[in-house]
């Protein structure tokens, strides 16, 4: 499955982040995960409306989608020269989809910034410069090699254009992925280039920051188009260990209506370019993790390989429809129920039954 790789400066709360994110997923032990490997955190997607359709279908369980997060090793200035974990570092993000940057906001005296300030700006420019520099090594490795390439192979020549613009856009200290659309990256990947990826930051802020509405903004523009989150990783890893109004009483005392977990698990699973359709009986209530875009048959193909191999069609009802109709006996009387066929891109919060052979 899809994974953010979380990096971060040292001393800005990744461990904290990250055990909470393993916390959950330990909660959310009915969760029928393969094996999970020790660095990487499952965290389930919160999804209200699978206790809706649980409650229209009857079912006994709900299952919801999840997101997987890898803790990886520290970077530090100069890991694109090896320093320190650096080439370690570079080789656990370049296996990630998405890369999810925590960045310290908190003040708090007795941790120890690295660079002595609390500046989360200049942090993400120091973890960015460190990627950036690893991507142009590559691309200077590689360009030649393109070169001679493009001598005689038409179809590379788009490649060595898309690494020359590439390299322009690094200089000027951008990422690949804040200048979407002015290098083709498609054309790319083959060299894994690690700003390329998708970005995710997430603000390990205190109440001063979680409360100001100014800051926030300042700091979500500085970032975009990526994705951001606001959290206080301390009251996160709280959080885990009280009941719920008890909970609920620590969130809403700093100023958040829901975990950050929450929001985390959902920025990341949109960072990925990932959706979600429902499945619903009986027995459970369920949420299917597909990439945008995908069509019925790929749908089909995440609960079982023969179901794609063998899909003839798919009846399909919007959640907003089937829960308007109250059940799908109602909905199917609405005419609300689609037959559609292999060709049919699925759409967010569908609610599906696959007709197939095996
Ligand atoms: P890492 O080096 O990035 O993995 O950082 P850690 O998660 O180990 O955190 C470093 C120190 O900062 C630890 O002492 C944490 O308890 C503390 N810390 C982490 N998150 C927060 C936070 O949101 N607020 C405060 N005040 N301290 C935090």
């Amino acid at each position: 499955s899809l994974t953010l790789g979380i990096v971060g400066l040292p001393n800005v709360g990744k461990s904290t982040v990250f055990n909470a994110l393993t916390r959950a997923n330990v909660l959310a032990a009915n969760y029928p995960f393969a094996t999970i490997e020790p660095n990487v955190g499952v965290v389930p997607l919160p999804d209200p409306r699978l206790d809706e359709l649980a409650k229209v279908f009857g079912s006994v369980k709900t299952v919801p989608a999840s997101v997987s997060f890898v803790d990886i090793a520290g970077i530090v200035k100069g890991a694109s020269e090896g320093a320190g974990l650096g080439n370690k570092f570079l080789a656990n993000i370049r296996e990630a989809d998405a890369i999810c940057q925590v960045v310290r906001v908190f003040a708090d005296d007795d941790v120890v910034h690295v660079d002595g300030r609390v500046d989360p700006l200049a942090d993400i420019e120091v973890i960015n410069t460190e990627l950036i520099l690893a991507d142009l090594q590559t691309l200077e490795k590689a360009i030649p090699r393109l070169q001679k390439e493009a001598r005689t192979a038409k179809d590379r020549k788009p490649v060595l254009d898309a690494a020359e613009a590439a390299v322009t856009v690094l200089d000027s200290g951008t990422t690949l992925f804040a200048a979407a659309g002015k290098v083709d990256v498609a054309a790319l990947r083959e060299l894994s280039l690690m700003t390329a990826k998708p970005f995710l930051y997430v603000f390990n802020a205190d109440e001063a920051v979680l409360t100001d509405e100014a800051k926030r903004a300042e700091l979500t523009a500085a970032v975009a188009p990526a994705d951001c989150v606001f959290l206080d990783a301390k009251v996160e890893s709280e959080l885990l260990e009280l009941d719920e109004e008890s909970a609920r009483e620590l969130l809403e005392s700093v100023g958040q209506s829901e975990p950050g977990l929450y929001s985390l698990a959902r920025a990341g699973f949109h960072t990925l370019g990932l959706q979600t359709y429902l499945t619903a009986g009986p027995k459970e209530s369920r949420a299917w993790t597909i990439r945008k875009g995908d069509t019925a048959p790929q749908a089909a193909g995440v609960i079982h390989t023969d179901f794609e191999r063998g899909f003839i069609k798919a009846e399909i009802v919007s959640f907003a429809d089937l829960i308007a109709a109250g059940s799908m006996a109602a909905a199917k009387a609405a005419g609300k129920v689609r037959m559609e066929g292999k060709d049919y891109v699925m759409a967010d919060g569908d609610v599906v039954e696959f007709r197939f052979n095996v």
